[in-house]
């Protein structure tokens, strides 16, 4: 795991595989799309609280977050996910909520570009949720499955960048590229992507910027 200073306490950040994702802080445990298939999630800490982009089943999946839920945990959910029980919280773009603190704001999350075979957009606009998470002043942001989209002008100074790589649902290397360079975190994750070559995005990315090559937790 990776260890972040916020004012708010220490945050550690392990990357699960594909876009899943466990944050530890102050105690705390905070799975983000949780997925079975890239991880074992039996025996994994109890979640305090579950982050789900969108209702795809590489992100929405109950036979990960079956292990870890427990009758206090707390759902932040994208509309197409829904108020499935009364831990859910279900967060419209542009919405956001407070936890224990910190700060949860829903931001959008789609495809300009790419569309699958009926000439659908995998991610249509308006319905799937990437969320910046304020721990008193040090951002996070996980981008859930999107391509660079305007609205992402608007995002605060992030800390934390995990962003979504791999076609054809999210992102071209090249768009990564760009979009990281634009929106300067101090560090930035390649998430969902298929393979990685790690030193020719480094070789692309600004210096300034510490690229994070995942290391899978365990
Ligand atoms: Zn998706
Ligand atoms: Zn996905």
């Amino acid at each position: 795991m990776n260890s972040y200073t916020t004012p708010l306490g220490e945050v550690r950040i392990g990357w699960m595989g594909h876009a899943s994702l466990i944050l530890e802080w102050n105690g705390k445990v905070i799975y983000s799309d949780p997925y079975s298939e890239v991880a074992d999630y039996a025996g994994k800490p109890a979640a305090d609280l579950i982050l789900i982009t969108h209702n795809h089943y590489d992100h929405y999946d109950p036979a990960a977050f079956c292990h870890v839920e427990t009758p206090a945990t707390k759902f932040v959910v994208s509309q197409n996910v829904g108020a499935v029980d009364a831990r859910y919280q279900v967060l419209e773009n542009g919405e956001s909520t407070e936890w224990e603190g910190i700060r949860i704001a829903a931001v959008p999350s789609y495809n300009i570009e790419r569309r699958n075979e009926e000439g659908n957009h995998f991610h249509p606009q308006g319905v799937g949720n990437g969320y910046v998470l304020d721990f008193g002043g040090f951002t996070l942001y996980i981008a859930g499955d999107t391509e660079p989209v305007p609205e992402m002008e608007a995002l605060p100074a992030l800390d934390v960048a995990l962003l979504p790589k791999n076609l054809p649902y999210t992102m071209t290397d090249e768009e990564f590229i760009g979009l990281g360079n634009r929106l300067q975190p101090k560090y930035l994750y390649p998430i969902h992507f298929f393979e990685l070559d790690y030193d020719a995005l480094r070789a692309a990315i600004d210096s300034k910027i510490q690229l994070v090559n995942p290391k899978k937790y365990d």
